[in-house]
């Protein structure tokens, strides 16, 4: 089927892959000092922001990826009462973050505002906790702030990045993890979106490597579906500084408390659980 002017399409020549969504009617575009920013209005996954020409949040699916960029590393670290987002402008990390009663603090680190304004405008159910006074909107570059946040003064840290170029390219490396292994207090954890485990393995096991050569002592990978990003299957890598089991907050009634539609404790407990082929590919890091 030849797709046209009524369909978005985000397709890879690395991966030979595209995929779309049946559009109703581009709604803006603009191109920032960092990137070029796409919302459309599509037939039947509500509003989509693109960055770059890649799928970035849809009204739809967004559920799916804001809450297990959350709730599965905030319940696993013991009283995450400090938290930092890194990217994440959409603000939709940052309003499952404080569905969280034990955090106090929580602070949106995006170096382009814009993406912020606009999710505002068009994904405004995203943005009804940024009034939250333990909120903390800061427009920056995520790799100065982490340069520059004080020694062990985060629990838990989210990189809610776009893909590894343009101005998100450094977050993927050793150099920017040291800095995070430094502002995170001695059980702190991270978290960092990485790609799809059927498309990405390759990067996945680079991240594994540079957070454990950065000196992180462990590192786990949990997945989970993402209809709008390639291949529909996506993933997210923590580190500890810790050696220790993580913690397994998995409180039923603290659970439902949270209002989820995909996380649960059973998700969490089967987000963990690898396939063969990707065990195989980070045994021995
Ligand atoms: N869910 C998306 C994904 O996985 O494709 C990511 C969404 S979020 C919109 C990503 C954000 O990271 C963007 O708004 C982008 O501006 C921000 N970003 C990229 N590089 C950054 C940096 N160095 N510091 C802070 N924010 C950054």
């Amino acid at each position: 089927m030849s797709l046209d002017q009524s369909w978005f399409t985000e397709s890879d020549d690395n991966t030979g892959l595209a995929f779309s969504l049946k559009l109703g009617q581009p709604v803006h575009s603009e191109t920032t000092p960092y990137q070029t920013i796409g919302i459309y209005r599509t037939e039947t996954f509500g509003y989509l922001m693109t960055i770059d020409g890649c799928t970035m949040v849809s009204t739809r699916d967004n559920f799916l990826y804001h809450e297990m960029m959350s709730h599965p590393v905030l319940n696993s670290h013991p009283a995450p009462k400090r938290v930092v987002i890194v990217g994440g402008g959409d603000c939709g990390t940052l309003r499952e973050v404080l569905k969280h009663p034990e955090v106090e603090s929580a602070v949106q680190v995006e170096i382009d505002e814009r993406v912020t304004r606009l999710s505002e405008q068009y994904f405004p159910e995203l943005c009804e906790s940024n009034e939250d006074p333990r909120a903390e909107l800061y427009f920056g570059d995520g790799i100065q702030w982490m340069k520059d946040a004080p020694a062990k003064s985060i629990d838990v840290l989210i990189i809610d990045s776009t893909d590894p170029i343009g101005p998100a390219e450094g977050l993927f490396g050793k150099r920017f993890y040291a800095d995070c292994i430094k502002a995170l207090k001695a059980d702190g954890i991270l978290v960092h979106q990485s790609e799809s485990p059927l498309l990405h393995l390759e990067l996945i096991t680079a991240m594994h490597r540079a957070m454990r050569d950065s000196g992180f002592a462990q590192t786990q990978l949990l997945h989970f579906p993402q209809t709008i990003y390639p291949s529909g299957w996506w993933s997210a890598s923590l580190a500890c500084k810790s050696g220790e089991p993580l913690a397994q907050r998995l409180d039923e009634a603290a659970i439902a408390a949270l209002n989820c539609r995909y996380y649960s404790a059973a998700i969490h407990r089967g987000a963990f659980a690898l396939p063969p082929f990707v065990e195989q590919a980070l045994k021995g890091l």
